[in-house]
């Protein structure tokens, strides 16, 4: 059984053609219409409308010439926007005739919507707009247009880039080939395609009309791509408000593309996702929160626009992130970072009421939501006792932060089995705890999300003074790459963040091995002056963290000597290890 069984149909007729609407959920409740894109049917959608489909009355059409809807006839000149608005207007007319509808499109179905909230027969039909990886034909057209006439190395560049990225928009244009290439081998290896290349769940989707689909949908780049971007209408200002969500590894479309949106826009939200093309198929519990949370908010007249420089502030927008050793320094900071950027933060550590003051701060500074929660992540049972609490209570999680970690000094002959272990249980086990309990079920569920291990320039550059804390660090940057390449056909990204020397209290706290109490003390006052000298902030760490999640980075230095310590065990070892050498005053 497909996802949208039980949906209610019926046939609208318009224009010569008759379109195939399904219909979910309560019809006194806010309308979301979900337009699909290419080459789709309303099926792309399955997944995120099941998941509205109890809070919204939720509506999907078969685009003319696809799925169940009829084709015009001739197809040529069958497909203009012109046309493909009356349509939209033929359907909310008959599914929500008294009240504006909330749109949604992805790829064509977003290029499509975009005339729909831009061209002024539609103004008070249209309450918002969620875009998906398909831009406005006139906004694009303005956007090359800026570039040829005002051409910069860096507008060249984007050009280039985005002309790359288009190659089939110029194969969709010859005639007949498509059409040939989609009735046999396209059509035939495309589940594969979809598969092997977007990581898409394909069992019950793209659907059996995939081919007519396809050669179809051939006529929308034919009849509008050339004719728009010669001409792009000068007046295409959205009389919505509009949402983008940009997901940054689409293999079809480059962000910068976006850059001049605001000009477009006067109120925009935007979000990015570490993922490609087809968010609908592998992002649907995400794609929905941010529909809902979109849609609710414009509902209530709380979309207002955020000011410029916060135009990315909700970038982590309704993820749920989880960091341990949250109580403190690098952890703390990344909590609020990431409650800064809309998420909601659970808060770890051992100090619980580290982790409880934390959660409180990030509730404040604009978390979605906070929580914090007591658990020491080297204790096996406290950590599967842990994952139970969180996946109960607040759901999978989307961001993994394996932060927590202590500092241990001194020489081999120094560190005893005791201190061995102890680094070890919680540097590299908390590690490993982390993302079993927590990968698993983010695999699990399939939608893909991060995991970070903060490591340490220790990792790679050898050091005569930490020789265990060294090797703890190297064993989580190991297990990061290991696992990156594990989970990244689950579309599950690791990054291993390797900082220098971070203000942090870690000085403070880290054992000093082989001397007294007094000059365990004293050290730790000395390397606390010098961190503190040093004075490199730990919410530059974590704003490298937010980016390596974004971005989905393998290994990322963070600081000036981090960075020079990787570049030269990877160029020049011999340096590497004549530093290693070096013994430290302290
Ligand atoms: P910090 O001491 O300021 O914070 C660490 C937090 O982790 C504390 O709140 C502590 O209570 C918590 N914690 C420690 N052991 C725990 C355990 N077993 N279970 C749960 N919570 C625990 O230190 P920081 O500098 O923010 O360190 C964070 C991470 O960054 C560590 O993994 C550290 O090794 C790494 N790191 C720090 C630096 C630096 O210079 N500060 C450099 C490279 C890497």
């Amino acid at each position: 059984m497909t996802a949208l069984e039980g949906a209610r149909e019926r046939r609208v007729h318009t224009g010569g053609i008759d379109l195939c609407v399904l219909e979910l959920g309560d019809p006194s409740a806010p309308t979301v219409v979900l337009v699909h894109g290419y080459p789709d049917s309303k099926e792309v959608w399955s997944e995120v409308a099941t998941r509205l489909a109890g809070r919204f009355h939720v509506v999907l059409y078969d685009v003319r010439g696809h799925g169940r809807s009829t084709a015009p006839k001739p197809l040529r000149g069958g497909f203009t926007l012109a046309k493909l608005t009356d349509d939209f207007l033929a359907v909310v007319d008959a599914v929500s005739p008294d009240r504006p509808v909330h749109l949604v499109g992805h790829d064509w179905g977003s290029v499509q919507s975009w005339e729909f909230v831009t061209v002024g027969r539609t103004e008070g039909r249209v309450a918002s707009f969620t875009s998906m990886s398909g831009p406005s034909l006139d906004h694009f057209g303005h956007w090359i247009d800026a570039r040829v006439k005002r051409p910069t190395p860096r507008r060249v560049g984007q050009l280039l880039g985005q002309g790359a990225k288009s190659w089939y928009v110029y194969l969709l244009h010859t005639p007949v080939v498509p059409e040939l290439a989609w009735r046999g081998p396209l059509g035939r290896s495309w589940p594969g395609i979809l598969r092997r290349a977007e990581g898409l769940p394909t069992d019950d989707y793209p659907t059996a009309s995939l081919r007519s689909d396809a050669a179809h949908g051939a006529w929308l780049y034919r009849d509008n791509v050339r004719p728009r971007l010669r001409r792009p209408r000068e007046d295409a200002y959205a009389h919505a408000p509009v949402q983008l969500i940009t997901p940054l590894g689409d293999a079809f479309l480059s962000e910068r593309l976006y850059d001049d949106l605001e000009h477009w826009v006067p109120r925009l939200t935007l979000r990015t996702l570490p993922d490609k093309h087809w968010i609908p198929r592998t992002r649907p519990d995400q794609v929905s929160a941010w529909i809902e949370e979109f849609v609710l908010a414009v509902e209530s007249g709380q979309d207002a626009q955020p000011p410029r420089a916060d135009r990315h502030a909700q970038r982590f927008g309704g993820q749920l992130v989880l960091v341990t050793g949250a109580g403190s320094g690098i952890g703390r900071a990344t909590a609020f970072a990431f409650a800064e950027a809309g998420a909601r933060v659970v808060a770890v550590d051992r100090d619980g009421e580290a982790a409880a003051r934390t959660a409180e701060l990030a509730r404040l500074t604009g978390a979605a939501d906070a929580w914090a929660e007591t658990a020491d992540v080297s204790d096996e049972q406290a950590m599967e006792k842990l994952a139970e609490k969180v996946h109960g209570a607040y759901g999978v999680v989307d961001v993994l932060v394996n932060n927590a970690g202590i500092g241990l000094s001194g020489s081999f002959f120094t560190t005893t089995p005791e201190d061995w272990r102890r680094v070890l249980d919680v540097n590299l086990w908390g590690v490993i705890h982390g993302c079993r309990l927590f990968g698993a079920r983010m695999a699990e569920r399939g939608q893909g999300g991060h995991i970070v291990n903060v490591a340490s320039a220790a990792a790679y550059q050898p050091s005569r003074a930490l020789p265990a804390y060294s090797t703890s660090k190297a064993a989580v940057l190991m297990l990061s790459e290991c696992l990156r390449a594990e989970l990244a056909d689950r579309r599950i990204g690791v990054s291993a963040v390797c900082p220098g020397f971070v203000n942090t209290n870690i000085t403070s706290t880290a054992r000093f091995t082989g001397v007294d109490e007094q000059e365990q003390r004293r050290r730790r006052q000395r390397s606390a002056r010098l961190y503190g000298m040093r004075n490199y902030p730990p919410e530059k760490v974590a704003s490298a963290i937010l980016d390596a999640v974004e971005r989905n980075r393998a290994v990322v230095p963070v600081t000036p000597e981090a960075r020079g310590m990787r570049a030269l065990s990877r160029l020049v070892p011999g340096m590497s290890r004549r530093l290693a050498k070096v013994e430290p005053k302290v």
